[in-house]
C-alpha cells in the first residue's frame, strides 16, 4: 500500500487523558479514534492488526476442532430470563425495546444464545462433543471505560462454547482449549501467564485466565516462587495458618479514646497490627432476610453481617460476596446502619458478644491474645481469645482475605509474589449452569436423556492489540512483532516527489517485494525526511528500508530492524533476499 493513499493520521503530541502507553501510541500512530466514551473507530492500520490476530485465532481453533458460527449482537430478553440473568446482570448490560415494546439487550456474552441454538438442533450424544466459536462485537456498559480499547464498552471478542455428554469428554476439550490459548498467545509473541480465576457473572465452578504480563495491567496475579500455583488476586489463597497458640493473657477492657483505625489502636496500645482484629460490617443477602421467620414487620433494621480479619490483612470482596447470607454484589453498611444494629460506632466494633452473623478469616481465627473493639465507643478489649471469650463455629471460619507478598503458597511451592497482568483470555468450566435451566438435553448411548456439560472460552481480540503494544514499544513508538504487524516492510522514500531516481527505485522495490508476497507500506508522501522517520518509528513496522539519492549513488541502502540499536547499509539485493528468506 502507498502511504499517500492510506489514512494514517499520526500525531506529534501525546494526547491528553491517555494514561497508558498503548492508548497513547494507538492514538498517535493513527490506529484508533474515539467516537464516544468507550467507543472507537479502527483505522486501516489498526484493522490490519485485528485481521492478523483473527487469522491466528481462527487457524489455531480450527486445528483444535472448533467450528465457526456467527450469532446476533442483539438478543431477546426471553433467553436471559430463562437463566435468571436478565435481572442479575445489572447496568453493564445495555437493554432496549424494539418498536413492539419487546425487551432486548446488546449481547455482553452469548451463553444463552448458543445454548438455545444447541437445544434446537442437537439431540444425540453422537453429535457430541461440539465446540462452536465466533469472533464478534460485544457491548458492556462498563462503569469506567479506560485505557482506550483495553476496557472499552464496545469491543471484539472471540467467544467459544463447547458441549459434552460426560465429564471426561469435557475435561479433554477444556485442556485442548487451554493448550490452544497458549499456542495463540505464543504465536503473537506475547509474554503471558495462565492463572486460576474467579468466574464472575459468567458462573460455573472453575476458570483460568490468560494474562499478558505488563506493569500497566489492571489485575494482580499471585504466583508461587517455588511451584506452579498462580491465581488472580481475586481468587488467590495462601496456605492455611498453622494452629492457634494457647491463650496466655487475661481479657481486659482498655480505654482507646479517639483511636479508630487499626494503625491508631496498634500504636496506642503498642501491639503489632497482626494481633489486632478488625471487624467490617456488610449488608446481608436479601434472600436470607426473606427467609428469616424471626424477623417481624416492625423490625425494619437492616440485616448485617460481620467480617473479622487480622489488622494487617485486607478483605477480598469477591470471596466475601460468595458467602451464604452475604449480599452479592458486596455492599458495606454505612455508619447509621451499623449504629442502628449494633448500638456502637464503626471504629469500636469487635466480634466478642456481637449479635449478628459473623465470618472470621482463617488467619484471624489463628490469633491468640488479640485486641479488638469492645462494641462501646472508645473502648477496646485486649487479651481476647477465641473459644474462651467468644465461641467460634468451624463453619464461620473461612478464607476472607487478599493474599499478600510473602504468604506461604497453598501448594507448598515457596511463597507468593505478585505480578501485574492484562487479562486477554478467560476459559470457564460451566457445568450445567446454562444447559440445565434452558433444558438442553441429548440422548445418551442407552437412550437416556442427559443434560450436556458446557465450557466457554473468551478471548479479547481488540484488548489483545493494546496488550501487544504494552509489551512491544519504546519511547518513540510501537515495535510490532512480525506475526501481528500491519505491514512487514516499510519502504521510506526520501524526496520521492522530486527525485526521479528515488521514485523509480522505490517503485521497483515496492513491486519486487509485493511479487514475493511481502506486505509493504511505501512512504511516497511529500514530507521532510525527519517527519517520515518519526512516523516510521511511531508506526513501528518491523523492517525499514530507506531510499535516498545518496544511498542510490553508492549502491547501498539503509536497512533498519525496528527496535534494533543500529541500521545497516546493504546492497538492495541482499536486503530483498534477507526479507524473502
Ligand atoms: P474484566 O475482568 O477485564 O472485566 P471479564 O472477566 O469481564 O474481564 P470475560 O467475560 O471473561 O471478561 O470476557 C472475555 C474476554 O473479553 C476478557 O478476557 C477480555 O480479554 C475481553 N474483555 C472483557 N471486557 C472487555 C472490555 N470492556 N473491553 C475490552 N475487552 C474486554
Ligand atoms: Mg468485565
Amino acid at each position: 500500500m502507498r502511504q499517500s493513499q492510506q489514512l494514517i493520521p499520526t500525531l506529534k503530541e501525546n494526547p491528553a487523558d491517555a494514561d497508558v502507553a498503548s492508548h497513547r501510541l494507538m492514538l498517535r500512530a493513527g490506529i484508533i479514534r474515539q467516537v464516544a466514551s468507550g467507543l472507537y473507530s479502527w483505522l486501516p492500520l489498526g484493522l490490519r492488526v485485528i485481521r492478523k490476530l483473527e487469522n491466528i485465532i481462527r487457524e489455531e481453533l480450527t486445528t483444535s476442532g472448533a467450528q465457526e458460527v456467527l450469532m446476533p449482537v442483539v438478543q431477546p430478553a426471553e433467553l436471559w430470563q430463562e437463566t435468571g440473568r436478565w435481572s442479575k446482570m445489572g447496568p453493564e448490560m445495555l437493554r432496549m425495546k424494539d418498536r413492539h415494546d419487546r425487551d432486548f439487550c446488546l449481547g455482553p456474552t452469548h451463553e444463552e444464545v448458543i445454548t438455545d441454538l444447541f437445544r434446537r438442533d442437537i439431540h444425540s450424544y453422537r453429535q457430541l462433543p461440539c465446540n462452536f466459536y465466533q469472533i464478534q462485537t460485544k457491548f458492556r456498559d462498563e462503569i469506567r471505560p479506560r485505557f482506550g480499547v483495553m476496557r472499552a464498552r464496545e469491543f471484539t471478542m472471540k467467544d467459544g462454547y463447547s458441549f459434552h455428554a460426560d465429564q471426561a469428554c469435557f475435561d479433554a476439550t477444556y485442556q485442548e482449549m487451554y493448550d490452544c490459548y497458549e499456542r495463540i498467545l505464543r504465536r503473537m509473541a506475547l509474554d503471558f501467564r495462565a492463572v486460576e480465576a474467579d468466574t464472575g457473572s459468567i458462573g460455573g465452578a472453575n476458570s483460568h485466565e490468560f494474562h499478558v504480563l505488563a506493569d500497566s495491567g489492571e489485575d494482580l496475579i499471585a504466583y508461587a516462587t517455588g511451584g506452579d500455583y498462580a491465581a488472580n488476586l481475586e481468587k488467590a489463597a495462601a496456605a492455611p495458618p498453622a494452629g492457634r497458640p494457647e491463650a496466655a493473657e487475661a481479657l481486659e477492657k482498655v480505654a482507646t479514646p479517639n483511636q479508630t483505625s487499626i494503625a491508631d489502636v496498634a500504636a496506642y496500645l503498642n501491639i503489632p497490627e497482626t494481633r489486632c482484629l478488625k471487624t467490617l460490617i456488610v449488608q446481608g443477602a436479601p434472600e436470607a432476610e426473606a427467609q428469616d421467620e424471626r424477623r417481624t414487620h416492625e423490625d425494619s433494621r437492616p440485616r448485617l453481617v460481620a467480617m473479622v480479619l487480622r489488622g494487617d490483612h485486607e478483605l477480598n470482596e469477591i470471596k466475601a460476596q460468595k458467602l451464604p447470607g452475604v449480599a452479592n454484589p458486596l455492599r458495606f453498611a454505612d455508619d447509621d446502619e451499623i449504629q442502628a444494629v449494633t448500638g456502637c460506632v464503626p471504629g469500636s466494633i469487635g466480634p466478642l458478644g456481637l449479635k449478628i452473623p459473623t465470618y472470621v478469616d482463617r488467619d484471624a481465627a489463628a490469633v491468640a491474645d488479640f485486641v479488638c473493639g469492645a462494641n462501646e465507643e472508645g473502648v477496646h478489649y485486649r487479651g481476647a481469645n477465641w473459644v474462651r471469650d467468644q465461641p467460634l463455629a468451624e463453619t464461620d471460619v473461612v478464607d476472607l482475605r487478599n493474599v499478600i507478598p510473602g504468604d506461604a503458597a497453598p501448594d507448598g511451592g515457596g511463597e507468593l509474589q505478585f505480578l501485574r497482568g492484562i487479562e486477554v483470555g478467560h476459559i470457564f468450566q460451566l457445568g450445567t449452569v446454562y444447559s440445565e435451566p434452558m433444558q438442553a438435553k441429548v440422548l445418551d448411548q442407552n437412550g437416556r436423556s442427559v443434560t450436556p456439560i458446557m465450557g466457554c472460552y473468551g478471548m479479547g481480540v481488540t484488548r489483545l492489540v493494546a496488550a501487544i503494544i504494552e509489551q512491544n514499544h519504546d519511547e518513540v513508538g510501537i515495535i510490532w512483532p512480525e506475526p501481528v504487524a500491519p505491514y512487514l516492510v516499510h519502504v521510506v522514500a526520501l524526496n520521492y516527489g522530486k527525485s526521479d531516481a528515488v521514485r523509480k527505485a522505490a517503485d521497483r522495490l515496492y513491486d519486487v517485494l509485493r511479487e514475493r508476497n511481502l506486505e509493504v507500506l511505501l512512504d511516497d508522501r511529500d514530507e521532510r525526511p525527519g517527519v517520515k522517520f518519526a512516523d516510521a518509528d511511531l508506526i513501528g513496522i518491523p523492517h525499514r528500508i530507506t531510499i535516498g539519492d545518496r544511498g542510490l549513488k553508492e549502491g547501498r541502502l539503509e536497512y533498519l530492524i525496528r527496535g534494533a540499536a543500529e541500521a545497516e547499509t546493504l546492497p538492495l539485493d541482499e536486503i530483498v533476499s534477507r526479507l524473502a528468506g
